[in-house]
């Protein structure tokens, strides 16, 4: 069941910003929609959401028709970057906000607050008011207000763009986690491939208003279907005539391998990882090869900046022509 989109199409005047979507989100998943920003995610989860109607096609919502159906019958949680808190209402008053909407029993509302508090780790700060939060505890809060109508959907877009690096990371394995807890279908909007690769069980890429590719992660990075997916996740280099990735070029000490030859002309340490550029002797790409590698691996082949080397694709990379590049960022 979970969600089945068909043929859905949007236009803004002559402006296309969805065309002919066709996407099934199995039950209980954690999709990911992953585009450059203007490619069309948040129209798409509006129109999942109920706050954008499509020119075209249908939305199922566990095989129910929902095409025409308001928002507030869809049974789905929202979480967005922004998070409109009522400011003037305790954390606590919050949560209890869409239950006591709908007319719940107060003990039982009392008890479901608080059970959802704990869950999302804010169990003692139900009195607070929301500008005692930090951010991160703020997009907490917005899930537990979400998860407290028990959505069978819940629709995230760009939940955690707005917080810091570490935060960010934290807030993710949560939302892995609470997912094993949860019995929740999830869509979840990113620019940010990292984020999708590292939360989503399945990814939907889209660009210009069109699907690219789905897949898992690994199905994603590994292989991916078109050009676009290939730069758009993860790193990417120019080799002679081909494109690969930056992890899966070998560099080599000059006589020791068997590939080009070159000469280190960047070396930049981030953590544990060097990123390297490699300037071709001959003039058989323009600019130089990109190399990624782990601290360890440079020392072991006995690399330092400025070394004369020799560069080669790994035996196992993926190889695409290089015309790709040129067509991409052309
Ligand atoms: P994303 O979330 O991927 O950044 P959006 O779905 O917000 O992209 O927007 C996709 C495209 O549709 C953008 O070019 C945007 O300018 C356009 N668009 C979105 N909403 C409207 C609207 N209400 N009126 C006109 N154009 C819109
Ligand atoms: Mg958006």
């Amino acid at each position: 069941m979970g969600i089945e989109i068909r043929d859905l199409s949007k236009s803004y005047g002559d402006f296309t910003a969805l065309a002919d979507i066709n996407l099934t989100v199995p039950t209980g998943g954690l999709t990911a929609v992953l585009g450059p920003s203007g490619s069309g995610k948040t129209t798409l989860l509006r129109i999942l959401g109920g706050q954008e109607t499509p020119d075209a096609g249908t939305v199922l919502i566990d095989g129910r028709d929902v095409t025409h159906t308001p928002a507030r019958h869809r049974n789905i949680g929202f979480v967005f970057q922004h998070y409109a808190a009522f400011k003037h209402m305790s954390v606590a008053k919050n949560v209890a906000f869409g239950p006591e909407v709908r007319k719940q029993p107060r003990a039982e509302v009392d008890r479901k607050v608080q059970e959802l508090l704990e869950l999302v780790q804010l169990g003692a700060f139900g009195e607070r008011m929301p500008s005692q939060l930090s951010g991160g505890q703020r997009q907490r809060m917005a899930l537990a207000r979400a998860l407290a109508i028990e959505p069978s959907v819940l629709l995230l877009d760009e939940p955690f763009g707005a917080l810091d690096a570490k935060v960010r990371k934290e807030l993710r394995d949560w939302l892995h986690r609470l997912h094993d807890e949860v019995e929740l279908t999830s869509v979840f909007v990113t620019h940010d491939q990292e984020e999708a690769l590292e939360v989503a069980d399945t990814i939907v890429v889209v660009n210009d208003g069109g699907i690219e590719q789905v897949g898992t992660p690994e199905e994603i990075y590994d292989n991916p279907a078109t050009d676009f997916v290939f730069h758009f996740i993860g790193e990417s280099t120019l080799l002679g005539d081909s494109l690969l990735r930056p992890h899966d070029v070998v560099v080599r000490p000059e006589g020791e391998g068997s590939g080009l030859p070159g000469t280190i002309t960047r070396w930049n340490r981030v953590g544990f990882e060097i990123r390297l550029e490699v300037t071709l002797d001959q003039a058989v790409q323009p600019g130089p090869v990109h190399v990624q590698m782990t601290r360890t691996e440079a020392q072991d082949r006995g690399l330092s900046p400025d070394d004369r080397v020799e560069v080669s694709p790994h035996p196992r990379a993926e190889l695409r022509p290089a015309q790709a590049l040129v067509a991409a960022d052309g």
